[in-house]
């Protein structure tokens, strides 16, 4: 793929989307057309409107067979014409289990392409001042590879990139100017690599003009560490040596390289800036020529918005790819869009791509539309056909069609088609809990306290099921303890209540099917300790995506070990204590209820007839509301909407 890209090339290839899937399709098949798994449906065509009529629309469940017959040994063309030599780990935190996917050099050269198309864009609306003269700092890893009973190398997307002889070789157009040595993008140690970008992007402080990780939560993971490291960090710099722990040679070295000497002046502006009793801004503080953080804030990643603003006193957050572990889908060509309303433009020419309609009734074949057929406002699921053996393979994310950049069309990420919370019948998807989530953070900004993690799962193994949020809460000052306010997690609990759908509010209130929300603080550094348990499990800081959801009974004890406090407060949940005075009440109520009332049906008995009684006892309901409207108190639960609105 050229790397003499231009911003043109960007308008021609969005132009010819059409066109170039079709080469695209053209060339992946007649690679492939004689792998054994095509052969059955194709007999070595290539042929696009045979694909289209007997490829079938498959999920992982239906390659493992294939995926697995090559990593345990079996030659690469029983699924790709094209020799296999590694093959990807997907994080696994989004979507449930760990999946491998069969890969070459070539998948690296795509991302790289996509990286150099991206810098084009990044150019244009921030200037060369930015995206070439400055420097990045940017929180980088890889991790050891393992290898499959074959021998070939397994490991994460962004470990397979920064070893591949492509990121060595990388050109000076596509890739920024790292604050850091590649030694310490590849040191395997995750906590000596994080230690040496801070120090790194310290040291050079006042090159740095982006800063960035993956995905933000890698971000958020970076400035807590400095928060905890900025003493031992400036000491380092003071006096010109590295702490002892950082043992890994290559990038102890590289890194000794870039501190030189002791430099006691930099270190005492770096300490004036961190020894701040707030952390608000100290992004900005300590890099003042920080102009964009650059990272995934979509998705799952949405959560950590209000924190990095926090963080960064609102420097423009730029969502900027949108890729997986099967393939590179696209990009952000309007990076100085908010957040919240990113979308991505797919890239044509780096695999066929199809769209398969939410909600679709009949068979998948005949139901799936071409990249250029898809319509503005409609919810789709990605299919991807790449170079490596994947054929119509159903990615599990669902994007909707937000406009078109010339004829490509752009997505918004919306969710992972498998996160839902259900109790009963209701479905509650990761779009609506990060809405959810969005609105109790509001409340919480009244307090001092910031969200730093959340996850939730459904309770279905107590009656009335219900939904559990952890939560992990931090002080907007440095030294501040976590003082939870009983009332302001209640009103977050109402929040997040409230903005669920009308069946959970039906389910909930009216059946009582559904349990009072409940919310738990978890110690801080819990949703650390989550991302460890991840990572232990193959996956990648740098790939690592917070679930939403959570299912696994192993990830639920590391929440469920740190927990500080219990909070089951939700609607109704809360007993006040047995006092004096609730026991003369209860008196009161039985001498009236019971008592009083029983003594005035039988007096009523006696003056009146049977018939008369029964009469009246049936409009007791209607007396009592109108009794309840006169003293206001139906008002009252009016006003607390929750408990009557559909
Ligand atoms: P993995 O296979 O581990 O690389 O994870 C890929 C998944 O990460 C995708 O299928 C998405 O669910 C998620 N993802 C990747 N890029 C984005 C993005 N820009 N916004 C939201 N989610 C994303």
């Amino acid at each position: 793929m050229s790397l003499g890209l231009e911003l043109k090339d960007l308008e021609e290839l969005t132009s010819k989307a059409k066109q170039i899937q079709d080469n695209v399709l053209k060339e992946i098949l007649t690679l492939n057309a004689n792998t054994e798994y095509l052969q059955q449906f194709l007999h070595g065509s290539n042929d696009k409107e045979l694909f289209k009529k007997n490829v079938p629309v498959v999920s992982y469940e239906d390659m493992k067979p294939y995926i697995e017959g090559v990593a345990n040994g079996e030659p690469s063309n029983v699924i790709s014409g094209g020799p296999i030599t590694r093959f990807l780990r997907s994080s696994g935190t989004s979507g449930g289990k760990q999946k491998i996917f069969p890969v070459n050099d070539m998948y690296s050269e795509k991302l790289g392409y996509v990286f150099a198309l991206r810098s084009l864009v990044m150019s244009k609306n921030f200037g060369d001042n930015v995206t070439k003269k400055g420097k990045k700092l940017e929180f980088l890893y890889t991790r050891p590879e393992s290898t499959t009973p074959s021998g070939l190398p397994v490991s994460t997307v962004f470990t397979s990139f920064f070893i591949s002889d492509y990121f060595k070789n990388r050109p000076s157009k596509g890739i920024p100017r790292y604050t850091s040595p590649d030694q310490v993008i590849l040191c395997p140690d995750n906590k000596q690599s994080l230690y040496c970008h801070l120090l790194c992007g310290l040291i050079q402080k006042d090159e740095v003009v982006r800063i960035g990780a993956t995905f933000a939560y890698a971000l958020v993971l970076a400035i807590n560490f400095l928060e905890d490291h900025w003493k031992e960090l400036c000491s380092n710099i003071r006096s010109g040596h590295i702490s002892d722990w950082i043992t890994d040679l290559n990038c102890r070295n590289s890194v000794s390289a870039i501190l030189g000497g002791p430099n006691p002046e930099l270190a005492d502006v770096i300490e004036q800036e961190c020894s701040h009793k707030s952390w608000e801004g100290v992004i900005t503080r300590v890099w003042p020529k920080a102009t964009i953080i650059e990272s995934i804030f979509t998705g799952q990643m949405a959560q950590y918005i209000p924190i990095v603003e926090f963080y960064s006193n609102k420097l423009p957050l730029v969502s900027t790819t949108y890729g997986s572990s099967e393939s590179t889908f696209g990009m952000n060509v309007n990076p100085l869009d908010k957040p919240q309303d990113v979308s991505y433009t797919f890239v044509p020419n780096i695999d066929y791509f199809e769209f398969l309609p939410v909600g679709y009734e009949g068979d998948m074949t005949s139901n799936i539309v071409d990249l250029v057929n898809v319509k503005l406002g409609c919810y789709y699921e990605p299919v991807v056909t790449n170079y490596f053996g994947l054929h119509r393979y159903l990615i599990g994310d669902i994007l909707q069609v937000t406009g078109f950049y010339n004829r490509t069309p752009q997505c918004r990420f919306v969710r992972r088609k498998n996160v839902v919370l259900s109790v009963v019948t209701e479905t509650t998807t990761e779009e609506d809990l990060l809405k959810a989530l969005a609105h109790a953070t509001l409340v919480l900004e009244s307090s001092d306290l910031m969200l730093v993690g959340f996850t939730c799962y459904a309770d279905i193994f107590t009656f009335p099921g219900h939904y559990v949020f952890y939560w992990e809460l931090k002080g907007k000052d440095v030294n501040d303890v976590v003082k939870l306010d009983k009332n302001i997690l209640v009103e977050c609990c109402y929040a997040l209540e409230e903005s669920f759908d009308a069946l959970y509010r039906r389910l909930r209130s009216r059946a009582g099917l559904i349990g009072a929300l409940e919310i738990r603080v978890v110690q801080q550094g819990t949703f650390d300790s989550l991302m460890e348990y991840f990572i232990s499990q193959g996956g990648s800081i740098a790939q690592y995506k917070t679930p939403i959801c959570i299912s696994s009974s192993e990830a639920l004890a590391v929440l469920e070990n740190k927990e500080e406090t219990v909070h089951p407060f939700g609607l109704m949940k809360e007993r006040p204590p047995l006092t004096i005075s609730l026991l003369v009440q209860f008196f009161l109520l039985a001498l009236i209820g019971i008592t009083v009332n029983q003594g005035f049906y039988l007096l009523g008995l006696a003056y009146a007839s049977p018939t008369f009684a029964s009469a009246m006892r049936n409009s007791v309901p209607a007396i009592a509301i109108i009794m309840a409207c006169t003293l206001k108190y139906l008002n009252l639960l009016i006003s607390r909407k929750f408990l009557l609105k559909e």
